[in-house]
C-alpha cells in the first residue's frame, strides 16, 4: 500500500499562437509541483528564450543523434524544424508520482497516445482561425511568411483535436485557465488513470 502512485502524463496541443504558453504559464505558477517537460528543438531561439529553460536548442546533427540513441519519447517536424521530448526525465518524474505536462504538436501527441495510452490529451482551440492570425501578428515573434505557414497548419491541427480526450476554447483567458484546471482535476478520475485505485480497493481488507 506504500507504493507511489504514478503521476499523470498530460499532453497539451494547440495551433501556434492559440495561447497555450500563456495558459500553461499561469497553471504552472499555481501548481509548481507539476513537471513541465522542456523539449529539444532545432528551431533558432526567439528573443528572450533561454537554452534549457524554454527549449534545449540543438543543431540538426545533435538532434538526429539524440533520436538514434533512443533519447526521445516522441519527435516530429513542424514548419521545417525538429521538436522532440527528452525521454529519461519524463519517465523518471512519472515514476516518482509527479504529474508531467508535454506541450507538443499533434503528430507527436499521436505517438504518445499509442506508446503511453494512459496519457491525457488536451487540445486548446482558438475562437477562430482569424483570431489566431491576429494573435500571432500581435505577438510579432515571427515574420509574415512564418505566420502564414503556421496559420495554414492550424486547420489541419484543429481537425486532429477529434483524437484528444478534452478540448478547451481559449476565448476569454481567465475562463480557459479555469477550464484547464478543471480538466486536470477530472483527469485523475478517468478510468485509464484509475487501475491502481481499483486494484487497491479490491486487495484491501
Ligand atoms: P502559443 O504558446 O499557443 O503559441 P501564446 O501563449 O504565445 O501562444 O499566445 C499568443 C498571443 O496571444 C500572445 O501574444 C498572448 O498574449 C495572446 N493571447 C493568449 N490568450 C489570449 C486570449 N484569450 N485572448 C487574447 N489574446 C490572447
Ligand atoms: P514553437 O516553435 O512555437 O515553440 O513550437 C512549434 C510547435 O512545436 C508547437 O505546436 C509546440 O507545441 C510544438 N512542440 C514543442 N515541443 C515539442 C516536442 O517536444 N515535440 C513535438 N512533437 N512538438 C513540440
Amino acid at each position: 500500500m506504500n507504493k507511489i502512485k504514478k503521476g499523470v502524463l498530460f499532453v497539451v496541443s494547440a495551433p501556434s499562437g492559440c495561447g497555450k504558453g500563456t495558459i500553461l504559464e499561469r497553471v504552472l505558477k499555481d501548481r509548481p509541483e507539476i513537471f513541465y517537460s522542456v523539449s529539444a528543438t532545432t528551431r533558432k531561439p526567439r528573443t528572450g528564450e533561454i537554452d534549457g529553460v524554454n527549449y534545449y536548442f540543438y543543431s540538426t546533427e545533435e538532434f538526429e543523434k539524440l533520436v538514434c540513441e533512443n533519447g526521445v519519447l516522441e519527435y516530429a517536424q513542424f514548419c521545417g524544424n525538429y521538436y522532440g521530448t527528452p525521454r529519461k526525465q519524463v519517465l523518471q518524474k512519472l515514476d516518482e508520482g509527479c504529474d508531467v505536462i508535454l506541450e507538443i504538436e499533434t503528430k507527436g501527441a499521436m505517438q504518445i497516445k499509442k506508446s503511453y495510452p494512459e496519457a491525457v490529451l488536451i487540445f486548446i482551440l482558438p475562437p477562430s482561425v482569424g483570431e489566431l492570425r491576429r494573435r500571432l501578428e500581435k505577438r510579432a515573434t515571427e515574420d509574415a511568411e512564418v505566420i502564414a505557414k503556421r496559420v495554414s497548419e492550424a486547420s489541419k491541427e484543429i481537425e486532429m483535436s477529434r483524437n484528444y480526450d478534452f478540448v478547451i476554447v481559449n476565448d476569454d483567458l481567465e475562463k480557459a485557465i479555469n477550464d484547464f484546471e478543471a480538466v486536470m482535476l477530472a483527469s485523475r478520475f478517468m478510468i485509464k488513470n484509475s487501475s491502481e485505485t481499483i486494484n487497491e480497493v479490491l486487495s484491501a481488507r
